[in-house]
């Protein structure tokens, strides 16, 4: 076959035009494709039946009225301005898509090409229906039907797109709730999903129908919004967000009132990456967060260098374990009587290569373990710890210090794999009895999943291996815990033993908890002595052991030496040490 002619004379032949007509009218009578004119104010002025079979309206009904009535609300204003904006001769549409309304109720997505000849719009459109709900699928969060993770990239991209266009902002909202973990874990993951609702229907509420909000899973909510003319407008929209969570949510029997963190990122750039700008305001979050929830923080320059930081620290150490720079340091538990440590926490430390530190300085576990914790690192760098340790208390029994080793397990260790398992190979390789070693977990820890923390737990005390709840009384903690779960020893946090001489109210918390420590048959331990004073307070509130700074500092191995609570410095019991610390890693 040849090219196609353009001329219709040529295109017809010598039947005549009247033939052709017929002919195509016949084609328009017969094709399943929808064909239409559409007048430039919004009125169908020719149709073929295809209408009539994928609607359920006569042609009769559908040419009687603006197509208005016919089409969902939310696309008629966009759809009358597109057919309003056809001035320049030749306008064009492709893949335009908007809803219409069938007989029965029901919505059709329609896809669009179409091009404006004068005062009329030629258009065919085809039913995309199914395909547009397999899409909404893969772009909404199931729970809420908000928009997920990757339509608000798509939209962030769009929006920063028309930036050019405009002097305003584009501003991107990071909303975290602050205690939904209670939620869920106290009423329920059915309460918790229904809370998840109401907030995903009040943020949706607040915003402009040009704004997005969208779920990126958990507690975590995205407001992404447009036509902000600064910096203040978006943080005065953060405000909006945080009063609206705080008014309660009518749960079942109960009301809750969720607090919140804002981060919020602002962009002028057209050129912007979306992703860039999610993980600003995801940085920003956290630092609200961090100042003790309920706030808002704008990301600024500040921010900025933390979050370089933050990468430069998420790449290094991946080469950390290959490049042998984590060590780790160790922290006697000492009697506060006076005597010898009962017992050292193996705390990890990390010196980077190359990295430009003072000499000397290392990198402490709150700098770099949250950034481990977000990947698979945290089990390597956990399985090293607790190698290490092992060996090391190995060592120190084999030359007559039996003190058992305490090592700290995040909450993805203890809930997610099969840490008993990797601990019985562990004291099967270093020979260490299963007494010798306690494991550290937090509450945090035990609340994420507590069946399966709970049954994790069971499996290792068959170990003999004991089992410590770390920094107890660090937030709201629940009071049950210490019975509910099978643990030898509950450790006083550092912000709760240093709140002592400040506030009664917290000796008064420090001593109930030593009580039910007592009563459960926990051995109770306070961390963070720092000074003469809390020590006394401490040992007056029937504490008799401890951890901090005026006790013994964490340090290597080998400069491990002993310092009674009394003062004296002794060295005796750690003399083996000190020869030892040539063969011992750092
Ligand atoms: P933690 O388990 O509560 O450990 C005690 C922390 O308190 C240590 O901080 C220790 O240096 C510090 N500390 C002890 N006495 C005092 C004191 O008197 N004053 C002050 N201001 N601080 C004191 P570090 O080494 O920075 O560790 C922080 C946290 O990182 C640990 O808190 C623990 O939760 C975590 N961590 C440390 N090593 C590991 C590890 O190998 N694995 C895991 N998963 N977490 C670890
Ligand atoms: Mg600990």
């Amino acid at each position: 076959m040849g090219p196609a002619k353009t001329s219709t004379t040529d295109h017809v032949g010598y039947e005549g035009a009247l033939e052709s007509e017929a002919r195509i009218a016949r084609l328009f009578e017969m094709t399943s494709d929808l064909l239409a004119t559409i007048s430039r104010d919004g009125r169908f002025t020719l149709l073929n039946p295809a209408w009539e079979q994928l609607l359920g309206w006569t042609r009769e009904e559908l040419l009687a009225s603006s197509i208005e009535e016919f089409m969902h609300p939310e696309d008629v204003q966009q759809t009358l301005a597109l057919l309003a904006a056809g001035d320049e001769p030749g306008a064009q549409l492709e893949h335009f898509t908007n809803r219409y309304r069938h007989r029965d109720g029901s919505w059709r997505w329609l896809m669009w090409s179409t091009r404006c000849d004068g005062d009329t719009w030629y258009a065919a459109a085809k039913d995309v229906t199914d395909r547009m709900w397999l899409e909404r699928q893969a772009l909404h969060d199931p729970l809420t039907r908000l928009p997920n993770r990757l339509l608000l990239m798509d939209r962030a991209r769009q929006a920063l797109a028309r930036l050019h266009r405009s002097h305003g902002v584009v501003a991107m909202l990071f909303v975290d709730l602050d205690k939904f973990k209670a939620v869920n874990d106290n009423l329920g993951h059915d309460i918790g999903d229904q809370l998840l609702v109401g907030i995903a229907e009040r943020l949706a509420e607040l915003m402009r129908d040009s704004d997005t909000v969208a779920r990126l899973g958990g507690d975590e909510f995205v407001i992404l919004a447009e036509d902000i003319d600064s910096e203040e407008e978006a943080m005065a929209l953060g405000r909006r967000v945080l009063d609206a969570l705080e008014d309660p949510f009518p749960l079942g029997s109960n009301e809750v009132a969720m607090l919140a963190s804002v981060g919020v990122a602002v962009s002028r750039d057209s050129n912007a990456d979306p992703e860039a700008m999610l993980r600003e305001s995801d940085v920003a979050m956290y630092r609200a967060k961090a100042a003790g929830g309920r706030r808002l923080k704008l990301f600024d320059e500040s921010l900025r260098q933390e979050l370089s930081t933050r990468m430069e620290i998420e790449n290094r150490l991946r080469y950390a374990l290959p490049r042998q720079e984590l060590a780790l340091a160790y922290q006697p538990i000492m009697p506060l009587a006076g005597g010898f440590a009962v017992g050292a926490e193996a705390l990890v430390r990390w010196r980077p290569d190359g990295a430009e530190l003072p000499a000397g300085a290392e990198m402490l576990p709150g700098m770099f373990l949250p950034r481990a914790q977000e990947s698979e690192l945290i089990v390597q760098i956990g399985n090293w710890v607790l190698h290490t340790a092992c060996v090391q208390a190995e060592i120190w029994r084999r030359n007559g210090i039996a003190i058992p080793i305490s090592v700290n397990v995040s909450a993805r260790e203890l809930t997610e794999l099969d840490l008993a398992e990797r601990v019985r190979a562990e004291l099967a390789y270093s020979r260490l009895p299963g007494r010798a070693l306690c494991l550290e977990v937090s509450e945090e820890a035990v609340l994420r999943d507590p069946e399966r923390a709970r049954s994790a737990l069971k499996d290792l005390k068959r170990l003999g291996v004991s089992i410590a709840l770390d920094n107890f009384g660090s937030g709201e903690f629940s009071l049950r815990l210490p019975r509910d779960f099978p643990l030898d020893i509950l450790k006083l946090d550092r912000a709760l033993v240093q709140s002592f001489d400040r506030d009664k109210e917290r000796r008064a918390v420090f001593a109930a908890t030593i009580a039910l420590a007592k009563e459960a048959r926990l051995t109770a331990v306070a961390v963070g002595i720092e000074t003469n004073r809390q020590l006394a307070l401490v040992r007056e509130l029937d504490c008799s052991l401890g951890q901090g700074f005026l006790l013994h500092n964490p340090v290597a191995a080998d400069q491990l030496r002993l310092r009674d609570a009394a003062g004296s410095v002794t060295s005796a019991p750690w003399r083996p040490l000190v020869r030892l610390g040539k063969g011992t890693r750092r």
